[in-house]
């Protein structure tokens, strides 16, 4: 038998396959970290499809996060002011259903939330829905994806009918154009972008288009920057497809034949004439001429994003002109071509197939189609009509219900809201108004535990087995190799045993994970994202496996699959939309008072809000401390060296930073990494500045950009 065990990487959406090895091996040296401890061995999967054995920092040194701050035992309170005191499971199960069922019978089940994430496995997402959803009647379940990729969630279901990244990560080297907007690849989704930038280098007549207000080390490998002003993307993207229409570069016989809105799509373009756009974006009409050249002159166009589009509070927009340059030049649906979001998290694909978020249901179903709502009740044994036919509270709808007293009991797991939402001061004082916080996560301190009630200990990465999904549809199995520390639980393990305890006995009785997945998949049967011929043991014993993967698929497990091959849509007409935008700018702009615009963003080592990442000794070598990215023309302007400590102020809030005074942002733009919490750096988190303005459709707060002012502080 093999001293490896194969898993997935559970920090970003690439999804980069693992081999996993006990610290002492017959022969060999330890191995042990830099303070000297046994550490498990951690080597890129060759055999995996997306990685092919590649690993960036951050999965090759996530063994070192495994036995450091961990939770390890229940622990409750009765209030925030007291300490935590150890309890067993038993009561701590006993306190939780008590105040479930005191909830429902004071406010109802509308008063019941949870706060989930893109690192739960599917099993955890999908005994979380049947819970929330099901059994308790709330529809109150949403992820931090939310934060993170709703906003392509919407995207692709208004324009295709149906969710799902269309591409696989073969098409980076398929391409003969990438076209990257609001995503800094490099950084954010490294093996993505080494996929990508491979290729390039060694075929120069492909071009990579780069779109992004920073000068990223994603924007330094590209033939292209177009360094628009934060909040221009719709102006570009409307502007590209001028001059494509104008080129005569767009594939009538595909519009015609397949798409719908086409109409009403061009009435808006040709508002969006270059030197109004070049001007309003701060490009020149040369570069912007480019573009749409290197558009037109390609056979095979792929673009990339992520939360630079995602994050606005025109996020839904943004995707679909995205997308309807695709549809206008037929580019989809074929080897290298097609609009592929990249997800943030581990497993945000596995999240939106098991309904983890607040308007959607298991299967790519939707709260608000009786159909769906039926069609789950049926599956799960429920009554009709038991599944509320209203969406549940999205993230920043249950730090309002907090404030008006509408939620009654706050149960969040495996995210760190006290450092990721914005508007933090308000997020923190909605959170200290919460009359009963279940936290569940596998650490502890966080920033989030401090405003918890009961505290419980999950098995995280590598303590239990279960499926993931990553950013190009590939499901894997991440196979636990060691036991939970203590008295950790798999998250699934918890959420069942609180439905056992609420009475729904058969409901939740598994003998293991495998059986919840196999439930699962069942219930993806004839919908977009079927995968009634992926299982545990398919997994163990094939390998990881796209899906769409049917029972007796014929396709081939290892073959890469695309979306809409036969150009055939999820919506009624088959057809693809249009969709007809014109932009609307930043939620806030910059103004006399707030005259510099912020955007935020993640950096090479770090992840998130440094839960793991902020552990391991090489990474906080790497990213040491936080800073604010100035123009050296802004920094001369107000008198600002590097280095030099300047206190940045929104209309919500403040924090400082040490600036870092370099051409790669734009003048009039500053840039703050976002992993900074209060554990980690005296007031230096990017979210006491930003705003919860959110997109109409995808629910998806603007992270990425708010106004502020920046004062320097007096050097001492
Ligand atoms: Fe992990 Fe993402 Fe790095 Fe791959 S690219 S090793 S999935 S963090």
């Amino acid at each position: 038998m093999s001293e490896f065990t194969k898993t997935l990487c559970p920090y970003c959406g690439v999804g980069c396959g693992l081999e996993v090895s006990p610290p002492a091996q017959p022969g060999k040296a330890t191995n042990r970290d830099s303070q000297g401890t046994p550490i498990w061995r951690v080597r890129g999967d060759k055999a995996h499809p997306s990685s092919q054995g590649m690993v960036c920092v951050k999965g090759a040194t996530i063994a070192e996060s495994l036995d450091k701050n961990r939770l390890h035992y229940p622990m409750v309170r009765d209030s925030l002011e007291q300490e935590f005191r150890r309890v067993s499971w038993d009561e701590a199960f006993d306190i939780i259903t008590k105040r479930i069922q005191t909830v429902r019978y004071t406010q109802g089940s509308e008063a019941i939330c949870m706060y989930g994430s893109g690192q739960f496995q599917t099993e955890d997402y999908y005994i979380a829905q049947k819970l929330m959803k099901g059994c308790l009647g709330s529809n109150n379940f949403d992820a931090n994806s939310r934060l993170c990729m709703s906003s392509a969630v919407s995207g692709y279901i208004q324009s295709f009918g149906a969710d799902g990244p269309p591409c696989c990560y073969d098409d980076l080297e398929l391409t003969d154009c990438a076209f990257l907007i609001g995503t800094n690849a490099a950084e954010c989704h490294p093996i993505v972008f080494n996929r990508l930038a491979k290729y390039h280098k060694k075929n120069r007549k492909v071009k990579m288009i780069v779109v992004d207000p920073r000068r990223t080390p994603t924007a330094e490998a590209a033939d292209l920057h177009l360094a628009i002003r934060p909040g221009t993307d719709i102006d570009l993207l409307n502007g590209i497809a001028y001059l494509l229409m104008r080129g005569n570069a767009i594939d009538v016989g595909f519009i015609d034949d397949c798409t719908s809105n086409f109409p009403a799509y061009a009435e808006v373009i040709r508002h969006y004439a270059p030197d109004i756009v070049a001007d309003r974006c701060g490009i020149s009409v040369a570069d912007l001429e480019t573009a749409a050249r290197y558009w037109s002159q390609s056979e095979r166009v792929l673009s990339l994003w992520s939360m630079g589009v995602n994050q606005s509070s025109e996020g839904t927009a943004k995707v679909r002109t995205i997308i309807n340059l695709h549809l206008m030049t037929g580019q989809i649906g074929k080897p290298g071509a097609g609009p592929f979001s990249l997800t943030g998290q581990p497993n945000a694909m596995g999240g939106r197939e098991a309904g983890g978020l607040a308007h959607l249901l298991p299967g790519y179903r939707l709260v608000k189609n009786p159909q769906h709502r039926a069609e789950v009740e049926d599956f799960w044994g429920l009554k009709r009509g038991q599944i509320s036919p209203n969406p549940g509270l999205t993230a920043w709808d249950m730090i309002t219900g907090l404030e008006d007293g509408s939620v009654g009991l706050l149960w969040i797991a495996a995210t760190n809201p006290a450092v990721s939402m914005p508007d933090l001061e308000r997020t923190k004082k909605a959170l200290l108004r919460s009359p009963f916080t279940i936290y569940q996560d596998a650490y502890y301190p966080t920033e989030t535990a401090a405003y918890a009630h009961v505290l419980l200990p999950a098995a995280q990465w590598g303590e239990k087995t279960g499926v993931m999904t990553n950013s190009e549809r590939t499901v894997t199995l991440c196979q636990a190799f060691r036991q939970p520390p203590r008295e950790a639980k798999a998250d699934w393990e918890i959420f069942a045993e609180i439905g056992r305890r609420l009475g729904f006995i058969k409901e939740f009785s598994y003998a293991n994970s495998a059986e919840v997945y196999a439930e699962f998949v069942r219930l993806t049967r004839d919908r977009p994202c079927e995968m009634t011929g992926i299982s545990h043991e398919g997994l163990r014993e094939f390998g990881p496996t796209q899906w769409p993967h049917p029972e007796a698929a014929e396709t081939p497990r290892h073959e890469r699959k695309r979306l809409y091959t036969n150009l055939r849509f999820h919506t009624p007409d088959g057809r693809a939309r249009f969709g007809a935008y014109h932009s609307r700018g930043l939620a806030e702009p910059p103004d006399p008072n707030y005259p510099f615009v912020l955007t935020t963003g993640r950096l090479y080592g770090h992840w998130h809000t440094q839960t793991r990442t902020g552990r391991i000794g090489k990474i906080r070598q790497m990213h040491p401390d936080p800073f604010i990215e100035i123009h050296p023309r802004d920094a001369a302007k107000l008198g600002i060296t590097d280095n030099q400590l300047l206190e940045v102020r929104s209309r919500r809030g403040k924090a400082k930073f040490p600036a870092k005074v370099t051409k790669a942002i734009a003048p009039g733009t500053v840039f703050v990494p976002m992993h900074w919490g209060a554990l980690w750096a005296n007031e230096a988190e990017a979210n006491a500045l930003t705003h919860p303005e959110s997109c109409p459709d995808s629910l998806q707060p603007e992270l990425k950009a708010c106004a502020v002012q920046l004062v320097p502080m007096s050097v001492e």
